[in-house]
C-alpha cells in the first residue's frame, strides 16, 4: 500500500527526552549539546509577547499569510515581502521544496556530510541524491566536483552555508563563481540556518546575490541564533516566479499565531542576537584553541558548534564518557568524529576537561 520510496524508510529517531535519559543514567544534570540550540535561551521579549497573547484567539485559524512577520522579515533583510515562504520550521520548507520540484528519476546534488533532511525528502519524492564529499583537509565544499556532478536530470543543488556538521563557511566569491557555472534550470538552495553566527555577518549572506540569479534560494530559521526551536518558524527567500506555486503547495495554516508573534518579537530584539553572537564567537575561539593545543583534527567553525575527530577515532567511547559527566553530544555524522554544540563558558570548560582526561587515559 505504501509508495515504494517510503517502504524502507526508518523514522527519524529523535533523542530520548532529556528527562528520561537523565533518570536512566542517574544524572543530577544533563546538558544537550547535540542539537545546536541556543545555550543562552530565548529573548525575554518573546516571553513577554507570548504572555500577552490574547487567549480568546485560540479558536481562530492563524493568519495564513503571516502578514506582520512577513513585513518585519522583509524589512530586516531588505528583500521583497512577496519573496518569502514561511514554514513550520525550516524543515517544512525543505520538505515543501522537495514536494514541489522533484519527480521520480530526478537528481539532487548535495555535499557530504551535510544536513540529513535534504536527502530524506528527495528520496520520498523518488529522486536520486548524489553526495559530493567535502575536501577532507579543510571540510570545504568541492564545488568543482559538484558542478561536474550536475546532469540533465539534476533539479536541485543543496549548499548548507555554513555547513552542518562541518561548521565551515563558503565565501560569496566561491558561491558566485559556482552559480555562473550552474545551468539556469537547476535550483541552488543555500541553507543559512547558522549564517547569523558568522564573524562577518551580514556580508557572508547569499541574500545579496539574489538579484543576480533567478535560480538561487536562501533559507533561514528562527531555531538557532533566535533560540526559538520549539515554536517552529523558518522561511525561504525565493525568486518571485516560483512563489505562487510554492504558496499553493504549502499547507495554509502551517504557522500558529503564537509561532508568528514569537518570531516577530525575537526579530525585534537584535540586542539578544548581538549578545548571543559575541558569546558564541568567544566560545568558538576557546574551542579552536583547545583543539589546536590537543592536536585533534577539526574544521574551522563559523557556527555555534564544533566538529572534530575524537582521540584515536574513539567517538563512541568519548560520547559515553561525556554522557557520564552530563553532556550529550552528536555522533554518527562522520566515522570517528563528534559534533558538539557550544554551551556556556563554564560548560565548554568542563567538556574540554573531560576530553583532555579522556585523551590522557588513552595514552
Ligand atoms: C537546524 C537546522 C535546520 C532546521 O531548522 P528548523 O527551523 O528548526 O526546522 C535546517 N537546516 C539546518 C542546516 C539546520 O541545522
Amino acid at each position: 500500500m505504501l509508495k515504494h520510496t517510503v517502504k524502507h524508510l526508518q523514522p527519524y529517531t529523535p533523542e530520548k527526552p532529556l528527562a528520561d535519559l537523565k533518570k536512566e543514567l542517574g544524572l543530577a544534570s544533563l546538558v544537550r549539546m547535540s542539537a545546536n540550540e541556543n545555550p543562552f535561551g530565548t529573548s525575554p521579549e518573546v516571553r513577554q509577547a507570548v504572555a500577552n497573547w490574547d487567549f480568546t484567539q485560540s479558536r481562530d485559524y492563524p493568519d495564513s499569510n503571516a502578514s506582520q512577520l512577513r513585513r518585519s522579515v522583509a524589512d530586516q533583510l531588505h528583500v521583497a515581502s512577496e519573496q518569502l515562504v514561511f514554514g513550520n520550521g525550516l524543515d517544512e520548507v525543505i520538505a515543501l521544496i522537495a514536494r514541489a520540484f522533484l519527480e521520480p528519476g530526478d537528481e539532487v546534488v548535495e555535499p557530504w556530510p551535510t544536513f540529513s533532511e535534504y536527502r530524506l525528502h528527495a528520496e520520498i519524492e523518488g529522486a536520486r541524491v548524489v553526495d559530493v564529499p567535502v575536501q577532507p583537509e579543510n571540510g570545504n565544499f568541492d564545488l568543482d566536483a559538484m558542478v561536474q556532478t550536475i546532469t540533465p536530470r539534476t533539479k536541485l543543488v543543496w549548499l548548507c552555508n555554513p555547513n552542518n556538521p562541518t561548521g565551515t563557511l563558503m565565501s560569496l566569491t566561491a558561491l558566485t563563481q559556482f552559480m555562473r557555472r550552474v545551468p539556469e534550470n537547476v535550483l541552488v538552495l543555500v541553507d543559512e540556518a547558522y549564517i547569523e553566527f558568522t564573524d562577518d555577518y551580514p556580508a557572508t549572506s547569499a541574500i545579496r546575490l539574489l538579484p543576480q540569479f533567478n535560480n538561487l534560494v536562501v533559507l533561514r530559521t528562527f531555531s538557532k541564533i533566535y533560540g526559538l526551536a520549539n515554536f517552529r518558524v523558518g522561511f525561504g527567500i525565493f525568486p518571485k516566479q516560483l512563489v505562487t506555486c510554492l504558496q499553493a503547495v504549502r499547507l495554509p495554516y502551517n504557522l500558529s499565531a503564537i509561532a508568528q508573534l514569537s518570531a516577530q518579537a525575537a526579530l525585534a530584539d537584535q540586542t539578544f542576537v548581538q549578545t548571543t553572537r559575541s558569546r558564541v564567537q568567544q566560545a568558538r575561539r576557546s574551542w579552536e584553541t583547545f583543539l589546536t593545543d590537543m592536536v585533534l583534527p577539526h574544521y574551522t567553525s563559523q557556527t555555534n558548534f564544533q566538529f572534530f575527530q575524537a582521540p584515536h577515532n574513539q567517538a563512541q567511547a568519548l560520547k559515553q564518557q561525556l554522557l557520564q559527566h552530563g553532556f550529550l553530544v552528536r555522533d554518527g555524522l562522520m566515522p570517528g568524529w563528534l559534533r558538539i554544540t557550544f554551551g556556556t563558558a563554564n560548560q565548554n570548560q568542563t567538556v574540554q576537561q573531560v576530553i583532555r582526561t579522556f585523551q590522557l587515559n588513552l595514552q
